[in-house]
């Protein structure tokens, strides 16, 4: 077993016993992918309890459809079976959802927050009770082995148990005053009304990370999932609602691809709207903030990483290896801290790559329910179609592919290792955002900082070594939010999650993660007469 792994990695991954495997000889590559449990999705949709599958939109307390009436599938990746269909919101019904945040705002913000709190910790413990069911419908929607999806559950209501605690604990400031007839105050007071968006490949999680914090301090929210996953957003919201959050607090409205303009611009355009929290690709988060500034909303943004990934020749092995496979398998690859640009120092490097490609090799790629699954499908044929593109393109541009390179089937692609992989192509500048790691050579560790500050991102970063003056001197020189040193994995609830450069603005997570959602006021009171 390598250390390093992630839960779900550990319950199936082979054990090498630290023996060199040559990747000429890979496993026996499958013609098609297991599938977990009876064949199609009936079966596992008609085994979820009916009140967390949920196909209304939720807006100011009520389960609703669109005013249209139109609605829009919600597909299951491992099969491109229908799982249900959801309405199709737009602009009206977001203004909808804006006006009775706005209305529960006084009533919410003027809580205490030990009230706040409780039912924050309601939500959490619901989530907690309820996870297989939440996590089944996380597979579905979203295609991630149950493990993973469990796992995610988990992460997801600990921003719930953290900001229910983080809640009690907004307080001001005294500043010793510089004239004695006057006193100088800061409290922290809640935004107001918030947006949300959030992305696909954490659809539970990243609707918590938004909304626990907003909600904790004070703010409410309206907020739109993604498209291809709005079904875990609506399940958290049912939870929510059991836990008595009053209405209005947490509106969640749906739309299909062609409505999230509108939606978003509603968003952005409704004064009513103090900040905005975006979760997603670089180019719609840098749309929105140009769509912020005209009433110079605040943004917080999570977009893009094209993480690099440093093996040096005095890591250990193992736990290089480990790491390494877990950040860049972890969710097929489709995470923005994902692993995108593995430097592998020239000492290591044919160990590195050996042992590592023939761990690649024997991961299972499988349906999300089906036993020891270590990698599910990509989330659409989109999805597939860029990684596709992208190992083209490397190949055509010299790069080797060691293991792997080819889909499956479906949206299902086989894991893969690519060398040679150059600066010029796609793979390197871009997010591939699929089970596919892309290997370049290094000599110097001056040339590794260079090539991997060498992005307009700076989400996280990773690097593997042994030499303890090193982790500091690289850990320093890296211009990213995020540095993960002997360890693929790094999110978690008490720490700050977020971007610098072109990656971001703002933090998610941790106590720092509370200054999202909260504006300062300084009180100067005067008029009050000196001591004595
Ligand atoms: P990805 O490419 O990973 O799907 P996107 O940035 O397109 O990432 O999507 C992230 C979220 O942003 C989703 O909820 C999506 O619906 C939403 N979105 C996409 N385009 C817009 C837009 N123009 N305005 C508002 N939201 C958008």
């Amino acid at each position: 077993m390598l250390p390093g792994r992630s839960d779900a990695f550990l319950t199936a991954a082979p054990d090498h016993g630290g023996e060199l495997y040559s990747p000429a000889l890979p496993e026996p590559e499958p013609a098609t992918v297991a599938r977990g449990g009876p064949r199609g999705i009936v079966p596992r949709v008609a085994m979820l309890a009916p009140d967390l599958l949920r196909t209304q939109a939720f807006v100011g307390g009520r389960w609703v459809d669109a005013e249209s009436g139109e609605t829009f599938a919600v597909l299951n990746p491992a099969t491109g079976d229908e799982i249900a269909r959801v309405p199709r919101l737009g602009a009206s019904e977001t203004r909808t959802a804006v006006a009775s945040a706005a209305e529960a705002l006084p009533a919410w913000r003027t809580r205490p927050a030990k009230e706040r709190a409780r039912v924050l910790a309601r939500l959490a413990s619901l989530m907690a009770d309820r996870s297989d069911d939440l996590a089944t419908l996380l597979v579905l929607e979203q295609g991630k082995p149950l493990a993973e999806a469990r796992t995610e559950i988990s992460y997801a209501l600990s921003f719930c148990e953290w900001f229910a605690e983080e809640a009690k604990r907004v307080d001001g400031t005294i500043i010793p005053s510089p004239s004695a007839d006057r006193r100088i105050l800061v409290t922290r007071e809640p935004i107001g009304v918030t947006a949300g968006i959030t992305p696909w490949n954490f659809p539970s999680a990243m609707v918590t990370r938004k909304s626990a914090p907003a909600l904790a301090v004070g703010c409410t929210m309206v907020l739109k999932p993604a498209e291809q996953t709005p079904l875990s957003a609506l399940a958290v919201a049912a939870l929510a609602e059991e836990a008595g959050l009053p209405p209005g607090v947490l509106s969640i409205v749906t739309g299909a691809a062609e409505d999230a303009p509108l939606i978003g611009a509603e968003l952005t355009s409704d004064p009513l709207v103090r900040k905005l929290s975006f979760t997603g690709s670089t180019a719609v988060g840098k749309l929105l903030m140009r769509q912020c500034a005209d009433q110079v909303k605040k943004v917080s943004l999570e977009l893009g990483g094209n993480a690099p990934f440093i093996v040096f020749d005095d890591a250990d092995l193992d736990i290089a290896v480990g790491a390494a496979l877990v950040c860049k398998f972890r969710n097929s690859g489709q995470t923005c801290v994902s692993a995108n640009r593995l430097l592998v120092q020239s000492g290591i490097y044919d160990a590195f790559v050996a042992r590592f490609a023939a761990e690649v090799s024997a991961l299972r790629v499988a349906d999300g329910f089906a036993d020891d699954v270590q990698v599910g499908p990509l989330i659409d044929e989109p999805a597939v179609g860029k990684v596709e593109e992208h190992v083209a393109d490397a190949l055509e541009r010299g790069a080797e592919m060691v293991t792997g390179g080819t889909r499956i089937e479906g949206q299902f692609y086989r894991p893969s290792v690519l060398t040679g992989v150059g600066p010029e192509m796609r793979m390197s500048r871009e997010e591939t955002f699929g089970p596919v790691a892309a290997i370049a050579r290094f000599d110097t560790e001056e040339e590794a900082i260079a090539i991997a500050n060498a992005t307009p991102y700076g989400l996280a970063a990773y690097y593997m070594t042994g030499d303890l003056a090193r982790a500091w001197r690289v850990g320093a020189a890296l211009e990213y939010g995020i540095v993960g040193v002997n360890t693929g994995l790094i999110s978690t609830e008490v720490a700050p999650f977020g971007g610098v450069k072109e990656s971001g603005i703002g933090r998610e997570g941790s106590s720092y993660g509370v200054d999202d959602w909260v504006e300062l006021k300084y009180w100067a009171v005067g008029g009050l007469a000196p001591a004595g």
